[in-house]
């Protein structure tokens, strides 16, 4: 009898070494669970419901009087945090720019920009000029001179490798692309995903993959949401009609909604984008401002 329960109690002690050096592998939290925001709330709090996008930076021109130089940048604001993503190519033309714009750089919490391209960084010491109290989320992959750079104007670096939360509802998809690294914004509003790219290096259609698939990561059921708008530099500018038509149709396959296309789009992109989108093209350069109920 006591051998059968020193047998059970060895059983039950190797039972439980088993039990928690498993849960032990399951509860190493993955990557994005170490830089995502992973309450629960916070998942399930609904998008928002009021935002607009500024381009303030783009080789398109569209409203009178701003100038337009090789580059981009937005600014997105009715986020928990007031972002400008990317800097354009050149300081002088994006706070000109901002100026008439009537946008307060002291205004902004957050520079996120995409990757390290002249044309999307070119006007960020202007700015930090202009106001040093932000973070400034980039690709991990950035020079350390550069991010040296950044913290000598007193701005705070993040540094973004894997996706994370950069507020409520606001996400970074993580620096995707092997040569060129590239991170995109990702907006989750009340309407669907609004996915906001500067030059698309990695590939536009790969950046819509990683966005579906981090949303659908945190909560299943947002796997159902619509990508409501695409927007920014999709990087087609030498592509062929043949290729530019298959990113279309990749484009229905995900069921987006809208999509303003500028920058490195070429014009060629952005007249067939504009064929096959109709009415739900958006023509966009600078000075072009969204808001969601433009997005109906
Ligand atoms: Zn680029
Ligand atoms: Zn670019």
């Amino acid at each position: 009898m006591q051998r059968i329960s020193a047998i059970a109690a060895l059983l039950l002690t190797t039972i439980a070494i088993v039990w928690s050096s498993t849960v032990c592998l399951y509860s190493q939290k993955p990557v994005k669970e170490q830089t995502m925001n992973q309450d629960t709330e916070a998942i399930s709090t609904p998008g928002v419901n009021d935002l607009t996008i500024k381009v303030v930076f783009d080789n398109n021109p569209y409203m009178e009087g701003l100038g337009t130089a090789w580059g981009f940048s937005a600014l997105i604001t009715g986020t928990e945090k007031t972002i400008l993503f990317d800097t354009g190519g050149d300081g002088s033309l994006l706070l000109s720019n901002m100026n008439k714009l009537a946008i307060e750089p002291n205004g902004i919490d957050v520079v996120v920009l995409s990757h390290i391209h002249g044309d999307h960084t070119g006007g960020l010491n202007s700015f930090l000029e202009k106001n040093p109290s932000v973070s400034v989320y980039l690709p991990e992959s950035f020079p350390n001179k550069f991010k040296a750079n950044v913290q000598k104007y007193g701005a705070q670096v993040v540094e973004v490798n894997q996706p994370l939360d950069i507020c409520e509802n606001v996400y970074s998809t993580g620096q995707l692309g092997i040569l060129i690294k590239e991170q995109s914004l990702i907006i989750r509003t009340k309407a669907g995903l609004i996915i906001i790219t500067g030059c698309a290096h990695p590939g536009i259609v790969k950046i819509l993959t990683a966005a579906k698939d981090l949303m659908k990561s945190l909560d299943p059921a947002r796997d159902r949401d619509d990508i409501l708008l695409v927007m920014g530099g999709f990087h087609l500018e030498w592509a062929t009609k043949t290729k530019i038509e298959k990113i279309i149709s990749a484009f229905k396959q995900y069921g987006v909604r809208f999509v303003a296309p500028c920058h490195c789009t070429g014009e060629k992109g952005r007249y067939l984008f504009e064929k096959h989108f109709g009415e739900n093209y958006i023509n966009i350069g600078a000075g072009k401002v969204i808001t969601l109920s433009d997005l109906q």
